[in-house]
């Protein structure tokens, strides 16, 4: 058995935000700071963590719960948004330290936390085995009588507040969302997007929708959406990056840009090349929109700073394209 280390003994220093109402975010360190944002809700001595990143991201964890003065038993839930390893690559290996915590995943998402070997497949079919090994390392599967799983608006309670669980299918059809009504807060894993805080400008937060594989759908991601926007939230805390408000405004962008998107994805699909068609109309969207927004960087910058989305949600789109049936549907045509 290996030793678990104290979080004090710990070698890393967590980078920390403080938000309002015993939120803090901690830079879960994956591909680059300000990339991915674990969240620690404490309310009354009690903690949980919304998402965990990957395994390199335990450290960094246990060292923010030490600096917050919290101790690992402290910690009750994992609530894992869903099943995406840059969101729950880490959980087995948490749990681990925190000897009384439970992990809280949708019912689709559960099995695959309790026996990795279906994520671990996946995941390797996106990034391929190598670079799957560099960013996620080893799996640890979660023991079953560890894992709760949560039906459509189930309530979980936290120290003195109350957090309501609502499936949000769209990015991800084992998705659900952490709705703290008293707070008027909500923690969104992926269906509200991606909004990095280097695309900032005097007008707010940018947003882009992330369409990644292999289950995303324009339909009921907006229907998701719709939802979220009903609880009238003013914090909305993503994974990548965090906190942003003026959430009617974002949320009007993430819809239409997920209807932009789809279309983009159905005008190419019988394209000779049509991921690169993809990729070039949904950056010539982004460039628009961030002109719009008053956002100053370099083409090349901001190219470089929505890299990595254009090239998953190009999959993302694919992926569904091939699903529906449309993807090369009129060259099979033409030769049939
Ligand atoms: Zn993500």
């Amino acid at each position: 058995m290996t030793q678990v280390p104290s979080a004090r003994a710990l070698p890393v220093k967590a980078t920390l935000y403080r938000h309002p109402h015993g939120v803090t975010a901690v830079d879960a360190e994956y591909l680059y700071p300000g990339h991915a944002a674990a969240h620690l809700i404490v309310d009354s001595g009690r903690a949980a963590f919304v998402d965990v990143g990957t395994n390199s991201s335990v450290p960094y964890l246990l060292a923010a719960l030490d600096e917050l003065g919290l101790a690992p038993a402290a910690v009750d839930y994992l609530l894992l948004t869903h099943v995406h390893l840059d969101h729950a690559g880490g959980a087995g290996a948490l749990m681990q330290h925190l000897p009384n915590a439970r992990a809280l995943l949708h019912p689709r998402g559960a099995p695959h936390m309790i026996d990795p070997a279906k994520l671990i497949a996946g995941s390797q079919a996106v990034y391929g085995e190598e670079r799957f090994r560099r960013l996620y390392g080893e799996l640890l599967p979660i023991a079953p009588e560890r894992v709760r799983i949560v039906a459509d608006g189930e309530r979980v309670v936290l120290g003195g507040r109350t957090l309501e669980l609502i499936h949000t299918p769209g990015h991800a059809q084992h998705h659900y969302v952490v709705v703290d009504p008293a707070h008027r807060s909500i923690f969104s894993g992926d269906t509200f997007g991606i909004s990095y805080r280097a695309l900032d400008t005097d007008q707010g937060a940018f947003i882009t929708p992330s369409t990644v594989p292999t289950q995303f759908d324009p339909p009921q991601h907006i229907a998701s959406i719709d939802r979220m926007l009903a609880y009238r939230p003013e914090s909305i805390y993503l994974m990548h990056f965090s906190r942003v408000t003026d959430i009617p405004r974002l949320g009007a962008s993430l819809k239409e840009q997920i209807a932009e998107l789809a279309a983009i994805a159905r005008a190419h699909a019988t394209d000779a090349d049509p991921a690169g068609a993809i990729r070039a109309d949904m950056l010539a969207l982004w460039r628009r929109l961030a002109r719009l927004h008053g956002c100053q960087l370099a083409d090349p910058d901001l190219e470089h700073a929505l890299a990595g989305d254009l090239t998953l949600n190009t999959q993302g789109l694919m992926a569904w394209l091939a699903r529906t049936g449309e993807l090369g549907s009129k060259d099979r045509k033409a030769h049939s």
